[in-house]
């Protein structure tokens, strides 16, 4: 666990026009170790008055690291608004890892992964822990956002998906025209869950989203007989 360690961002990478990752760098270059799912609390001082703010981000990149990612919805409050202009080599005081959303790979060969918007943040840590340690684990993704163009690692879960171990669904809830979508339209429910994963009895599920999100994929899953034991979420808001 650490405390207000000081951390630099050394990337920061537009993924969409309103979500941005940055990469933040433990100054004194050692390592901490989370379970996939676990957030940090990153800290922004003011230099001149002094005042500090703090914010939850899941983490995005697996453990151990020396190096913490986040994918963050630029939403202009009061926290967001510090990263609008942020630069690599600003520095971060950093407090880690919390919560209780933690990825338990062990507890069962079959996963259903339900993440929305930004809620794919601490899937993409799961998922690159898998990769690493070789995982045999069996995992679908239903992957929501309002937008296409808000499908964030969308190239690296096409990636991950060419290996039959893992199935992505994408669906977008506001499809444009001339936005190319030919993806699932509409939000994760009962009959999509069915729909898309015929065995979604025998896995154990995660969510991940605005609380919008999470309360209706829980709803959805437990009105499909779905045991609320085995369905972890994590709300954000
Ligand atoms: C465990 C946990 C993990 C989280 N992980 C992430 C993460 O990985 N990435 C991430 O982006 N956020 C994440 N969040 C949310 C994050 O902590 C902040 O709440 C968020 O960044 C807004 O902070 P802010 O100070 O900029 O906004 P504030 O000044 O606190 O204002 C927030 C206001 O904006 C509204 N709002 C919330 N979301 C939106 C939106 N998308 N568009 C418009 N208005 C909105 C809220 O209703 C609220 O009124 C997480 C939260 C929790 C609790």
């Amino acid at each position: 666990m650490i405390k207000d360690r000081p951390y630099t961002i050394t990337e920061i990478k537009k993924l969409t026009p309103s979500v941005t990752s940055f990469l933040f760098k433990a100054d004194d270059g050692t390592s901490i170790d989370f379970t996939p799912g676990m957030f940090a609390m990153l800290k922004h001082v003011d230099s001149s008055t002094g005042e500090s703010i703090a914010r939850a981000f899941s983490i995005a990149n697996e453990p151990p690291s020396d190096h913490l990612e986040f994918v963050i919805s630029l939403i202009h409050g009061r926290f967001t608004s510090k990263l609008d202009n942020a630069k690599i080599g600003d520095k971060y005081l950093v407090s880690a890892p919390y919560g209780q959303f933690r990825f338990d790979i062990g507890s069962s060969k079959k996963f259903l992964f339900l993440a929305g918007g930004t809620g794919i943040a601490p899937f993409m840590s799961m998922m690159r822990y898998a990769k690493r340690l070789n995982s045999d684990m069996n995992s679908v993704m239903l992957y929501s956002t309002k937008y296409a163009n808000e499908l964030i690692y969308k190239d690296q879960l096409d990636e991950y998906a060419k290996d039959s171990s893992f199935r992505l669904v994408t669906t977008v809830t506001r499809p444009q025209d001339g936005d190319g979508w030919t993806g699932e339209t509409g939000h994760v429910n009962a009959e999509m869950i069915k729909k898309e994963v015929p065995d979604f009895m025998e896995r154990v599920s995660y969510i991940c989203g605005p609380p919008a999100f999470v309360k209706a994929c829980k709803d959805a899953l437990i009105s499909i007989g779905v045991n609320p034991d085995n369905v972890k979420a994590e709300m954000w808001g």
